[in-house]
């Protein structure tokens, strides 16, 4: 089975990592896929988002980051022999996740997906209020990697 963990990532934070850590010692090998979805409004580029997540996994085995645009099922001939990851935090992601994995079942039969809860550190920890705390001049230095922290402080 191919694991693939698709999101936004704009930008990846520690939550993220963890569930792809946890997630790639189940499956042996992870790809994550960075959506490209002009519709929503990002900080980040794809191209951006890409680099970040490969800075924060370097010397990790087994991780790629690939692009992707377009509807999940479409994904690798309607996700045939893949699983796709998710990540839970609290209850509020469970009604958008519950409605995602119906839709997804509808559009493809095949479409599989695993839900990771997250660790109790990161519970509270998203790519949303991590830029809402750089803004403002927050230290966001235990809920990043260093190369994420680096490049939010720049930008703000
Ligand atoms: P999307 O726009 O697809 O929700 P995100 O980048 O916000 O993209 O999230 C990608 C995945 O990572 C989602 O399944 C989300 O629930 C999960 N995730 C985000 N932050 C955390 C965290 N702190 N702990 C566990 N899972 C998380």
């Amino acid at each position: 089975m191919k694991a693939i963990y698709p999101g936004t990532f704009d930008p990846i934070t520690n939550g993220h990592l963890d569930i792809l850590a946890r997630a790639r010692k189940i499956f042996g090998s992870v790809v994550v896929l960075v959506l490209d979805n002009p519709r929503k409004k990002t900080m980040f580029s794809t191209e951006e988002r890409v680099s970040l997540i490969k800075d924060s996994v370097k010397g990790i085995d087994n991780i790629s980051v690939e692009i992707y645009k377009g509807l999940l099922v479409h994904y690798a001939d309607n996700l045939k022999d893949t699983v796709v990851i998710r990540g839970l935090r609290a209850v509020s992601d469970f009604e958008y996740e519950f409605q995602m994995a119906l839709t997804n079942r509808k559009l493809s039969r095949s479409f599989e997906v695993l839900f990771l809860m997250t660790d109790m550190k990161y519970t509270y920890l998203s790519s949303s209020i991590v830029k809402e705390i750089a803004v403002l001049g927050g230290d966001i230095s235990c809920m990043v990697p260093e190369c994420v922290e680096k490049v939010l402080k720049e930008r703000v």
